[in-house]
């Protein structure tokens, strides 16, 4: 996306946000009786629909509605568990979560769930006029028969993640943040070697990465790319081509210098297992030096309650992308247009209107609000008629998202987030990376997605589950330096093309041109 746009972008969302609806509006109950529908919600391989969450008991307070939980408490894997209702037949009257948007469109061709078009023509007036409003987003959520099977979640704001490194580490050796990637090299190496956390111990780890693949991100420093929008290993396009980076020849050369890179000991040893414990670990035992990740949560740990408290002088900065061997810079992960992720409705459902008008009350003010910054007087307070979160969630050093999740809020069912819900939690540090990214117009676009056919669906399934597990498997053992790169590339390749990544592509490239109309 050029600067002009990311800039146009921009000055859309703020007036937006200033100009978004100020006073509470009275909501009408959904149902005159109290009535029950059944839901199977379990995403991040964690969480289920909980009535609990204050969240859920305000909405069932507002609607009249109440959402009851069908999914397993215990178990800890939600494709499973998806996969594993729809395989009984006997499907809730609500099935939710993240990741499922093709699931939702396959199924729902298949007739397993709702086509929703007439139902959101008649009774879900939000969500109409946003559709209206947002013709690209309609566009990505339209199966091929084209009808709609679910509400999606849908992100506000442009720029997610970004670079970071210890300031109190550089300011320590006399150096400045690198702007290319062979003065990041020199960073890392003196993270490595000069003993920035001064405890005599050579313990310092100059890069990590709290989500395990984002450490692929750095194959942008060699004119590569690892994923074509926030999900890791997604498919990219390249001048109206549908390609997979993983495949590229160019990811060669710049996987093989990343895994030089962890050879050298400038990489976490445990960079894949480490996972999301990573930044509260590594900052706290003052070892980690540099990684790439959220503006908003990564601020989080500046704060003054937070790691400096144990940790005297941690000062982390958000800075420019390094410039890459080619000499230019560039930030390939930005928030969606749409995520895979939101909720649809059954076959079996015996509430079509009362669930639609449901799923369109998180798209109302009221309702956006609910599933944004959770419950008034208990997560905010509205201050010149805006939602603000209360000083014990601000202040408690606790990521504001995760506190949400807890309570209902910002899950993966159909809302629009607000980004006025994480401005208001990005600290100084955040705000100044994500203006620096605007600004300069680092961000790359975002592959949309395609939605398939039966026909192409079946072709994607039958190779695309055990060529990404391949690929994955391959591209760590590059990373981990158990298997050579030049050595095993020519049969990576050849292994790809005999077990159906072209007719992966291929599907593809029929199902984009189709949707994007090129
Ligand atoms: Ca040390």
């Amino acid at each position: 996306m050029n600067k002009i746009c990311i800039t146009a972008i921009a000055a859309a969302i703020s007036l937006f946000v200033t100009a978004a609806p100020a006073q509470a509006q009275a909501v009408q109950p959904i149902s005159a009786k109290p009535l029950d529908l059944s839901i199977h919600m379990h995403f991040r391989d964690k969480y289920v629909w909980n009535e609990d969450w204050p969240v859920a008991k305000e909405l069932t307070r507002l609607t009249n509605i109440k959402l009851v939980n069908t999914a397993s408490k215990v178990a800890t894997n939600s494709r499973e568990q998806y996969n594993l209702l729809m395989a009984s037949g006997k499907l809730p009257d609500i099935i939710g979560g993240d990741g499922l948007k093709d699931e939702f469109i396959r199924r729902g061709m298949e007739g397993a769930l709702q086509p929703l078009n007439k139902l959101i023509d008649q009774h879900a007036p939000n969500f109409k006029a946003f559709l209206k409003e947002n013709p690209k987003i309609a566009k990505a959520i339209t199966a091929p028969d084209g009808n709609i099977y679910f509400f999606p979640y849908v992100p506000d704001g442009t720029v997610s993640r970004g670079w970071w490194v210890r300031q109190d580490w550089l300011d320590k050796l006399g150096l400045k943040a690198p702007q290319n990637v062979d003065e990041l090299y020199t960073v890392l190496k003196a993270f490595r070697d000069r003993d920035p956390n001064g405890n005599g111990k050579k313990d310092e780890i100059p890069w990590f990465n709290a989500s395990p693949n984002e450490v692929y991100r750095l194959v942008l420093l060699w004119g590569a790319r690892s994923s074509g929008s926030n999900t890791t290993m997604d498919f990219l396009e390249r001048d109206g081509k549908v390609v997979h980076p993983f495949a590229e020849e160019r990811f060669k050369n710049a996987i093989k210098n990343v895994g030089k890179w962890y050879a050298e000991g400038l990489i976490d040893k445990e960079i894949f297992t480490r996972k999301s414990r990573a930044r509260e670990q590594l900052f706290s035992a003052d070892q980690g030096g540099m990684t790439h990740d959220w503006f908003a949560s990564t601020s989080t740990y500046n704060q003054p309650s937070s790691i400096p408290s144990r940790v005297p002088g941690f000062k982390l900065v958000a800075i420019a992308p390094p410039a890459d061997i080619n000499g230019k810079r560039y930030e390939e992960d930005a928030r969606k247009l749409v995520m895979p992720d939101g909720w649809a409705m059954s076959f079996s459902n015996k509430h079509p209107v009362e669930t639609v008008k449901l799923f369109d009350f998180y798209y109302s003010p009221v309702g956006r609000r609910l599933s944004n910054f959770g419950v008034e007087g208990q997560q905010y307070t509205m201050k010149d008629g805006k939602p603000v979160f209360t000083e014990a969630i601000l202040t408690n050093g606790k990521p504001v998202n995760s506190q949400l999740w807890d309570i209902g809020a910002q899950i993966p069912l159909g809302f629009h987030m607000d980004y006025a819900y994480e401005a208001q939690w990005t600290f100084p540090s955040g705000l100044a990376g994500r203006d620096l990214y605007i600004k300069e117009g680092y961000n790359v676009p975002q592959f949309p997605g395609v939605n398939m056919t039966a026909d192409e669906r079946a072709v994607y399934d039958r190779y695309w589950p055990d060529l990404e597990t391949y690929m994955s498997e391959m591209a760590q053992n590059w990373v981990l330096g158990t298997k050579d790169v030049d050595k095993t590339w020519g049969d990576y390749q050849a292994h790809l093309k005999r077990n159906g990544l072209p007719e992966v592509l291929a599907v593809m490239q029929k199902a984009y041109d189709r949707q994007y109309g090129k």
